[in-house]
């Protein structure tokens, strides 16, 4: 039996940064679902799509082939028709699409067996917003990582500023507070701790600190 390990938490509090390094740690395959989501927000900003193009959206599910796959580094890429598209979800465009089109049923259900068959054949960390949740409810271990606002838009900020990006402070903490409000405020699978969740705040804290606390919860649950 496989061992899964689902981190929920809010955009920017470190959850696949701390996650990819403990799984490391541990030996267990890091999942990123955010970069699914990425995927399908870039698949329709291709096409031309906006956030209001909901039925459009829907009917392109069916046209497009969405991978999970891992390099020779074991890091996780995702495919769009076979590209690689895993650099190209990463800006703060995608990142707003991929919060619209989060929020379309459709959209999840599309996901969900793909992100389920990942945990079934793999000891997994999977990160995301409804793992614990919705997507592997029995997970042996729950974790809900938090940070305030503020510290997150920073740390975004300065991950942006760092790959080159011309971005403004005031624009990602704007784009963190509003992605906060729709992921736990649409009507399906909304941001929220899992029940059981262990409750993880990064504020403040330097990476290794945060992960050597969560090495420690998870080394006590495994
Ligand atoms: O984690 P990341 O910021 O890359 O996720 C991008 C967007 O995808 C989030 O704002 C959220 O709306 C959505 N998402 C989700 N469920 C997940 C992972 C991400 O709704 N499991």
């Amino acid at each position: 039996m496989s061992i899964a390990i689902a981190i929920d938490g809010p955009a920017g509090a470190g959850k696949s940064t701390i996650a990819k390094l403990a799984a490391k740690e541990l030996g267990f395959i890091y999942v990123d679902t955010g970069a699914l989501y990425r995927t399908i927000g870039l698949a329709a900003t291709r096409r031309g799509y906006t956030a209001e193009d909901k039925a459009e959206i829907i009917a392109m599910l069916d046209g497009i082939a969405v991978e999970l796959a891992f390099n020779e580094k074991k890091e996780q890429i995702v495919l769009l028709d076979k590209e690689d598209v895993s650099g190209l979800i990463r800006t703060p465009e995608i990142s707003m699409m991929a919060s619209a089109v989060s929020a379309i049923p459709e959209v999840r259900a599309y996901l969900l067996d793909l992100q389920r068959n990942m945990a079934h054949t793999n000891n997994v960390i999977m990160d995301g917003r409804d793992i614990g949740t919705v997507v592997l409810p029995d997970a042996k271990l729950k974790i809900f990582l938090s940070a305030s606002a503020e510290c997150r838009a920073r740390r975004r900020y300065d991950e942006l500023i760092e790959k080159g990006m011309d971005v403004k402070y005031e624009d990602i903490l704007r784009d963190v507070e509003t992605r906060d409000y729709n992921d736990s405020h649409r009507d399906i699978a909304p941001l929220k701790p899992a029940e059981g969740a262990v409750m993880v705040d990064t504020s403040g804290e330097d990476l290794e600190t945060s992960v050597n606390k969560l090495l420690n919860i998870m080394r006590e649950h495994i």
